[in-house]
């Protein structure tokens, strides 16, 4: 079955940067899971995946252009130590939900604490990074009616996520 509009995809996965670094992996985070057409993946990724079959692998490089973008400085803010109440520790690399003007949830990284302040940056962590994947298809299936009403896989371990 080849991989066309509304086809649920299954990929294992290496990224490197430009360094040949390895900064993301299926082997770290598991395989990605996402629904061709929908934009459910990054669109660099999306064109080069278009008609291929289970147990193609394949190497693609996506520029950031058509990955993550550049980085965006005004999503870098500084928050007093304050505005995080109730957390002992507070370290570069966690994760904080926090929302936009209009609501919707957005996630940023602590990139430096300082004994007032902590820096969280809102960008993605890739934006502003080429990307060199390693690519293995593990899996093509017709997506279901209700997976493309929610433009994302379900799947038997995984039926919990936010709407
Ligand atoms: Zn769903």
């Amino acid at each position: 079955m080849q991989i066309t509009k509304y086809k649920a995809v299954v990929i294992n996965y290496v990224a490197r940067d430009d360094n040949g670094e390895v900064i993301d992996s299926s082997d770290i985070d598991g395989p990605i899971r996402y629904i061709h057409g929908m934009e459910d993946l990054i669109p660099g990724l999306e064109n080069a995946l278009e008609g291929h079959t289970v147990g193609d692998k394949m190497q693609v490089y996506v520029a950031k252009e058509d990955a993550y973008g550049d980085r965006d400085e005004s999503l870098v803010d500084e928050v007093p130590l304050e505005n995080f109440p109730g957390i002992d520790q507070i370290e570069p690399g966690m994760n904080f939900q926090t929302e936009m003007e209009d609501g919707s949830p957005f996630i940023v990284t602590v990139t430096q604490v300082t004994d007032t302040h902590v820096t969280v940056d809102g960008n993605h962590p890739f934006a502003g990074k080429n990307l060199n994947f390693d690519l293995e298809i593990i899996e093509v299936r017709d997506a279901s009616s209700e997976e493309i009403e929610h433009g994302h896989v379900h799947s038997d371990d995984d039926h919990h996520h936010i709407h």
